[in-house]
């Protein structure tokens, strides 16, 4: 978990997260309606999120289904999304639980939200993760091979493809990343010129704590920001 932060604290973060998202949109001639802050609430408290949601954050994010499940009922109202590697067991577990999925990154877990979002008679929005830097390690779809998958997910009933989410490979520098930031505005656009039906390419999610700037300023819409304002997690998890 996390050590408690002050509410002083969480103002001076918050603040200078305003300064670098600002003028990284400054550069690029957008403002902040044209960017969603979701907060990465993984390992932080829920006091400390029901006081973050009180100073105008409306979008939290979280990445392990038994986290989300045992702070649901104290967080106050927000839009809540997914945003970690889901087992295809669990999404029962939260399909009633999200407004959306960022982390689709097999055809197996979307046809799982298909069969589970269909059950529960809703509509899940769903973003597919791409391993942007082509890295073993990661979870995500190949963007090579991006095209034919949209096709097959976009036929499933109860899903709503509304984008495309990537966590870059880890560097030294935050600039290193831009190339991966580029590399997804692209694929971002190409898919969208396809024009397939029961697809919306309108969030792109990319961007986290030490480079959040340079998404922006790369074209992501939706940055998700966990250390930048809530400060260190003890464990990573
Ligand atoms: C934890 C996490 C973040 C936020 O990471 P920070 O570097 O702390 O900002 C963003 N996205 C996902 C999927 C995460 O798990």
């Amino acid at each position: 978990m996390m050590e408690k932060l002050s509410a002083k604290e969480f103002d001076k973060n918050l603040a200078e997260v305003s300064r670098k998202l600002d003028n990284a949109l400054q550069k690029i001639g957008k403002d902040r309606k044209d960017v969603i802050l979701l907060a990465a609430t993984k390992t932080v408290d829920t006091e400390t999120i029901n006081y973050a949601l009180s100073k105008g954050i409306d979008y939290i994010g979280e990445n392990k289904v038994q986290e989300l499940l045992s702070k649901e009922d104290k967080i106050n109202p927000c839009h809540r999304h997914f945003i970690g590697h889901l087992q295809t067991n669990k999404v029962k577990d939260i399909i009633n639980r999200v407004e959306m999925i960022h982390s689709v990154d097999s055809l197996k877990l979307a046809r799982e939200i298909s069969k589970q979002a269909v059950k529960n008679d809703k509509k899940m929005e769903i973003l597919l993760e791409i391993n942007i830097g082509e890295e073993d390690s990661k979870w995500g779809f190949d963007a090579e091979n991006i095209i034919s998958n949209i096709k097959e997910i976009a036929k499933l009933p109860n899903v709503k493809i509304r984008g495309l989410m990537a966590i870059p490979p880890i560097c030294e520098e935050s600039e290193e990343n831009r190339k991966y930031f580029k590399k997804m505005k692209k694929l971002f656009v190409d898919i969208s010129d396809e024009n397939i039906d029961n697809v919306d390419m309108d969030i792109l999610s990319m961007g986290m704590s030490d480079d959040f700037d340079i998404a922006v300023e790369e074209g992501a819409n939706l940055i998700r920001l966990g250390t930048a304002l809530f400060g260190r997690r003890i464990y990573n998890i």
